[in-house]
């Protein structure tokens, strides 16, 4: 029997010359991206990892042997019932978002395991396909339990089955990162930009404040996917090198395209989950986390393969101090158009955020002076949560298609772009560019007001969030409180 050195070698490379059809027929750019290269000039590929199956078999039993015990020790229901209210409401957004997006990075590995252009970067995939579907499993396996006990979580299996408009926003992302790329495009926008960017926000940032809040589950849960995320990430670098060499302005446009895009989705996802529903033994602010692991370490990465900053880095400043802040607010004032409830920051809250967000707080805690003062005069209760609530219809941008909330809330930075007699509207200037880039790509989608506008989906507020939503008075988000708060009703002017 050979060593392991002896043998992985030549099991990794297993790529031959093919005798009666073309490599180009085996390998259309269509599906395995571009630049096409002849095998030739893939034959190094290789990863900085490497395992067998027999390995990775091995390690990944024992990672889930570590799940089902902490699983077993703190992962009954009444371990839940004891967190924080605000942060449970986190974990609906988890339970929603998670699942069903791991399954399609599965699919979108076993492009690469199908089309990746060498043997080794085949073989990797296929790993990174098996890791995806235990990501599937996982969050549906722990959070299993919740179900029964609130019909918020039972919805959460809905999600992407759904019109909600945040199911159509995360669809459009992955229905384009995972499900329907190129081997290339997906391997740099997955691996690159999701997995060694923002999933560290995630499984990093967001894993220290689960343990803050005393949720050891969802830690564990997050820190073991992370483990595989880590491994199967790196299948991405040697793809990243070799389209730079062969087409480097295309190599950037990857990268910037990809980096906006999900700066939008984890704004919403991890923004929001951090600064406002993980409590107040939150250790560090959204931003910050941001700072440490997106503009720091990322982008030195980045930096190590000669890539540049984005052309867009002065807007993705701004966008740091607000965009997620507007979102909230925006989500607040909707709350019952999604699948979970949310609360008003409280006074220690926003003296929080006003010293981690100088720049704009002003403006942002104006939004939520007005909204107190609504809840003051309409009056407490869950029979008052329509007054304090907007009904007027929400637009979306044409790219990220969350509201249009970019800017403060003095100065949106929407604008309506004109193509073949339609017109298209964008929150910011990179999601127009994006747009502008690849429009074939994108022309077609129609948000939820052309779909409106289109006789598609309701028009009226009350039938949209049912039928169209498929939200129920149960499961629709409310305020968590009900506007129920001990210092609201301490502040004067309150009856
Ligand atoms: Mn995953
Ligand atoms: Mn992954």
């Amino acid at each position: 029997m050979l060593n392991r050195e002896d043998w992985l070698p030549l099991a990794r490379k297993l790529d031959w010359e093919f005798s009666y059809v073309e490599e180009r027929e085996v390998f259309p750019e269509i599906i395995s991206g571009h630049p096409w290269l002849p095998h030739n000039a893939w034959k190094d590929w290789e990863e900085s990892f490497k395992t067998s199956y027999r390995e990775y078999v091995e390690n990944q039993h024992e990672k889930d042997m570590a799940v089902y015990a902490v699983r077993d020790a703190v992962g009954r229901l009444e371990n839940v019932q004891r967190l924080a209210t605000p942060w449970i409401n986190g974990l609906k957004v988890h339970a929603a978002a998670l699942a069903l997006a791991e399954f399609t990075a599965a699919i979108g590995n076993l492009r690469g395991t199908r089309f990746g252009r060498d043997s080794a970067w085949r073989a990797m995939a296929s790993f990174g396909a098996l890791d995806e579907i235990r990501h599937t499993q996982i969050p549906l396996l722990l959070m299993h339990e919740l179900v029964r006990w609130d019909s918020q979580f039972d919805w959460t299996h809905k999600f992407y089955h759904t019109n909600n408009w945040l199911a159509i926003a995360a669809r459009h992302f992955f229905d384009e990162l995972t499900l329907g790329q190129n081997a290339i495009e997906f391997q740099i926008a997955t691996n690159i930009v999701l997995e060694t960017g923002f999933t560290n926000l995630q499984f990093v940032g967001l894993a220290s404040l689960a343990h803050g809040a005393g949720d050891y589950m969802f830690e564990k849960m997050v820190t073991s996917i992370q483990t595989d995320e880590a491994r199967h990430a790196q299948i991405g670098h040697p793809v990243l090198a070799l389209v730079l060499r062969h087409d480097p302005e295309y190599a950037q446009y990857l990268i910037d395209k990809w980096f906006w895009r999900n700066w939008h989705l984890f704004s919403f996802l991890t923004g929001v989950t951090m600064d406002y529903l993980a409590g107040e033994q939150r250790s560090a602010s959204f931003k910050e986390f941001m700072e440490e692991w997106i503009v720091d370490q990322f982008f030195r990465t980045l930096d190590e393969f000669g890539l540049k900053r984005p052309w867009y880095w002065d807007i993705f400043q701004d966008e740091l101090e607000i965009y997620h802040h507007m979102m909230y607010a925006s989500a607040y004032t909707y709350r019952s158009t999604f699948w979970f409830d949310v609360v008003v920051p409280s006074p220690d809250d926003r003296r929080w955020l006003r010293d981690k967000y100088p720049k704009h707080w002003n403006e942002i805690d104006a939004v939520w002076e007005c909204i107190a003062n609504h809840w003051k005069r309409s009056g407490v209760g869950a029979e008052k949560e329509m007054s304090v609530h907007s009904s007027a219809l929400p637009a979306f941008c044409d790219m990220c298609q969350f509201p249009l909330c970019g800017g403060t809330p003095r100065k949106n930075t929407a604008s309506v772009f004109e193509l073949n007699g339609a017109n298209y509207i964008f929150c910011s200037e990179p999601c127009r560019w994006i747009f502008q880039r690849e429009p074939e790509r994108y022309a077609a989608h129609k948000d939820l007001v052309k779909r409106i506008l289109a006789g598609e989906a309701p028009a009226d507020f009350t039938a949209l969030r049912t039928e169209y939503f498929r939200l129920t008075p149960d499961t629709w988000g409310k305020d968590v409180y009900g506007g129920e708060y001990e210092w609201l009703s301490k502040e004067p002017g309150s009856s």
